[in-house]
């Protein structure tokens, strides 16, 4: 799928500060006068604020949270990641939709975005509240060439990716990461992150990474409000969804490159441990074959907790089927 006409005039009319002449536009892209004019009454219905002006063009005078293909494809960056978007105004869950496209031979890659997840999915079958309008549910499709048993450290490429973009954006928020898989914004859940493989026992068909970020919520369900934030609620004011997004998926590239070439996480060890929030932390390990606390010191090379225990001997908590809680709570 190549970059749609729409997402093409976004871009163009977004990266100038000036009008941008119809006749530029139709020369650029290869299309009528009134065909390009199609297209900007397309957008300002979908909330786009353009001024036209006869003899100057078109120019864009602002934009509301406006969550679409076009809108995600016309401001990224990256060469591979999320090169490809494919965007549902409502979904079940994002992960379903990235693994039956795996199926149908969606690139290595590809982006599924949703504005609204009906089933959006945590952790062993647990939800994930995703309400429309408000939250970004994306879900991204790697096809590695790498053994199965590397693929739960993507997570934690994608949980530092999440904290990285909220860092850059806010930096008077207080970002952590709650190891493995989730990002908090001053102790609270702003975003999950669930990542899941279809693998051989030494071949991976496809892995799936899916991102449930709270961005525009003002509120929660009671099960989950105590919990939870959103960036706006954190900010005080509306946020663009897709600058989040595009931001993710630059950082996410530029990470999983590096990750490519040692396939393990020792370059990440230290920035992941600035943000986790366990770090010097007594926590609870929820082990199936038994539950234990102890303090945790940071990520090893492989992307597992290092929990010191009691006795002075050390943990190593992969995240397969753990989860790990503070000693009185969440964290
Ligand atoms: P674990 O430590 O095992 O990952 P978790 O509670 O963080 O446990 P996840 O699978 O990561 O589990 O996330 C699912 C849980 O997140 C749900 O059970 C619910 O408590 C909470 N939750 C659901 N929707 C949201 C949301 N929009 N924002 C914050 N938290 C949510």
């Amino acid at each position: 799928m190549a970059i749609s006409t729409k997402a093409e005039i976004l871009k163009e009319i977004r990266s100038s500060s000036d009008h941008v002449s119809g006749q530029e536009l139709c020369e650029k892209l290869g299309i009528s006068r009134t065909a390009v004019w199609k297209v900007i009454k397309q957008l300002q219905a979908e909330g786009y604020d353009i001024e036209a002006v006869t003899n100057k063009g078109y120019r864009l005078l602002s934009y509301p949270d406006i969550l679409s293909g076009s809108e995600i494809m016309s401001r990224m960056q990256t060469q591979w990641a999320g090169k490809k978007v494919y965007f549902r105004k409502e979904t079940e869950s994002t992960n379903e939709d990235a693994k039956y496209l795996a199926e149908e031979g969606m690139d290595h890659g590809s982006l599924v975005v949703a504005d609204a997840q009906t089933g959006g999915k945590g952790r062993r079958g647990r939800g994930w509240e995703s309400p429309a309008g408000q939250s970004i549910s994306m879900s991204l499709l790697l096809r590695p060439t790498f053994s199965p048993d590397k693929a739960s450290m993507l997570t934690l490429l994608m949980a530092v990716s999440v904290a990285e973009v909220i860092n850059g954006l806010y930096p008077d928020m207080k970002v952590n990461i709650k190891w493995p898989n989730d990002v908090l914004v001053e102790e609270r859940k702003v975003c999950g992150i669930l990542t899941e493989m279809d693998a051989e026992p030494d071949f991976i068909h496809h892995v799936v990474i899916g991102v449930g970020i709270n961005v525009n919520q003002m509120s929660f369900s009671p099960e989950v409000e105590k919990i939870a934030t959103s960036l706006r609620l954190m900010h005080g004011e509306m946020i663009d969804r897709a600058q989040i997004i595009v931001g993710i998926m630059d950082y996410f590239e530029y990470y999983y490159g590096i990750f490519a070439e040692r396939l393990d996480v020792s370059d990440f060890v230290h920035i992941y441990d600035g943000y986790l929030i366990n770090r010097g932390r007594e926590v609870r390990v929820l082990d199936p074959k038994g539950e234990y606390t102890g303090v945790a010191e940071g990520i090893n090379d492989k992307g597992e907790l290092i929990v010191r225990l009691p006795d002075g001997g050390t943990s190593m908590v992969a995240s397969g089927e753990v989860s790990v809680r503070g000693i009185y709570g969440y964290v």
